[in-house]
């Protein structure tokens, strides 16, 4: 038995490389990423490709070790080509972020270092780490003391969280949940949907709100619903705003909305996983006054405070309800129980007991840049969004209101003898997109609004500046001029 220990040992052991062995390794993987990051600026923002990096399986999982040259290169061409470069300051499409390189290394440090951030007993360094955050996000938004929350992987696990939290606190039993009522609109993002059918909310009475113009919940319209589902001896008790709509930008009437929530007891949520961050801009602080009024909100440091992919945030104005909606206990955990009041544990905050330390990845860039660059590019977007706004409307193109944040709408209303209809209108702007992806230096993306076919002008991406913007607007000038010559 100690003879096969030790050879076992000998093999395992293949798994700590020696300092040389890291250093190798770790120059190759430096120099590529450097290479990757010298050459952004002339990457291209989408990539088509006929294969899209299927040769990637010509190299299956095997008993046998390859070289890290190798290795590389099978992630090069065809991982890191193919489709779209989320890292690229042309990524004008979704929403952006780009990916900030001290979160990276925020990354390496907690990989290698590896400190338990699930429970205060074994990693409170980490978890105090993480609390220091959530409770300045909480300062940002304006929440009291006594607010709780947690670093999820993203806006739509954040999203689950708040409305698993909601349905805890207003007791939506199983058997009542046919006669809860659920308001948003149609422009709330799909996760919030999809995260009410995961929450077994489902088959609940599910509200959209009419909007007014700007795509904005009607007030009116809400109080009006609220009061006809009351009186249809229905049980009113969610409804959810978005500050900043993934579409178009715009901000659901944030106060009023909490005005109402509080006068009917209803639990008050805000999706603000891509408007949030602007609270750091004194003009983003002014539209998204009222925020504070919710009992829970999401936002996205992947988005807007342009991390890599990979951190999203719920905020919970009273930390007892995120702890009854998730604290239980095991006896093998009896050792890493004793609850500490003021730095509460994320295991007993969130579904997820072992985690990464994703906190790290948010810390080092804060305190390695402060906080005026990310101020700066925020303001910034804002700022590239008015200029686009106006410049398009200049080439002819039809645009929606002025941006309320970074998101512009337009389309292009194309000229000919005979009138076009709206599927030839349509047509037409899907053709602009597929020459815009098709160029690649800037990837766009679309929607539909009211039977339009929009493009969008999704701006959040600390590497798009105004040298990116007048590249877009040159290249849609150019092919829309080239599409109305074959019309
Ligand atoms: C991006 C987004 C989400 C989803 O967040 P993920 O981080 O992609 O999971 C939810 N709501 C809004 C408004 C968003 O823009």
């Amino acid at each position: 038995m100690i003879h096969r220990i030790k050879e076992l040992e000998a093999l395992a052991s293949q798994l700590e490389p020696t300092p040389r062995d890291r250093k190798a390794v770790r120059k190759e993987v430096v120099d590529y990423t450097e290479t990757f990051l010298n050459t952004i600026d002339k990457a291209k923002a989408f990539v088509h490709s006929a294969d899209k990096g299927i040769a990637l399986l010509d190299s299956p999982i095997a008993e046998t070790p390859i070289a890290i040259d190798k290795a590389l290169e099978l992630l090069r061409v065809n991982v890191d080509t193919p489709g779209l470069n989320p890292a690229s300051g042309g990524h004008l499409g979704y929403i952006p972020g780009g990916g900030i390189y001290y979160s990276a290394l925020g990354d390496y440090l907690a990989d290698i270092t590896n400190r338990y951030a699930g429970y205060y007993f074994a990693g409170p360094g980490a978890v105090r780490l993480e609390n220091m955050l959530i409770n300045w996000i909480a300062g940002v938004v304006g929440y009291p003391a006594g607010a709780a929350g947690n670093l999820s992987s993203g806006g739509s696990i954040a999203n689950l969280t708040a409305i698993v939290t909601a349905r805890e606190a207003k007791q939506v039993k199983a058997r009542e949940v046919e006669k809860g009522v659920i308001y948003l609109t149609v422009h709330a993002h799909h996760c919030i949907s999809k995260a009410i059918r995961i929450a077994g909310l489902g088959e609940s009475v599910i509200r959209h709100v009419p909007i007014d113009v700007q795509h904005r919940m009607s007030t009116e319209a809400l109080k009006t619903q609220i009061a006809a589902d009351l009186e249809a001896g229905l049980r009113p008790w969610l409804v959810i705003a978005t500050a900043g709509t993934t579409d178009t930008g715009a901000i659901d009437p944030l106060a009023e909305i909490g005005q109402i929530a509080q006068t009917n007891n209803l639990w008050y949520h805000i999706d603000a996983a891509y408007g949030g961050f602007f609270l750091l801009t004194p003009e983003g602080k002014s539209k998204l006054g009222g925020i504070s009024a919710s009992d829970s909100v999401v936002l996205d440091p992947h988005k807007g405070l342009f991390l890599p992919y990979g951190l999203g945030l719920v905020l919970i104005k009273k930390k007892e309800d995120l702890q009854r909606a998730h604290q239980f206990s095991a006896s093998y955990l009896q050792d890493a129980k004793d609850t500490y009041e003021d730095e509460p544990s994320p295991a007993d905050l969130s579904p997820e007991l072992t985690k990464h330390f994703r906190g790290l990845r948010l810390w080092l860039p804060l305190k390695l840049h402060g906080l005026k660059p990310f101020r700066a590019a925020l303001e910034e977007k804002m700022l590239l969004a008015k200029y686009f706004h106006q410049e398009i409307q200049k080439l002819g193109f039809e645009t929606g209101p002025e941006p309320e944040l970074s998101v512009v709408t337009y389309r292009y209303l194309p000229k000919s003898k005979k009138a076009l209809s709206l599927e030839e209108i349509n047509q037409f702007n899907e053709r602009l997109v597929h020459e815009i992806q098709a160029d690649g230096r800037i990837f766009i993306s679309s929607t539909v609004l009211e039977g339009k076919f929009t493009i969008r002008f999704a701006c959040l991406s600390f590497r798009t500046h105004i040298k990116t913007v007048d590249l877009l607007l040159r290249l849609l000038k150019e092919k829309a001029k080239a599409l109305q010559k074959a019309l």
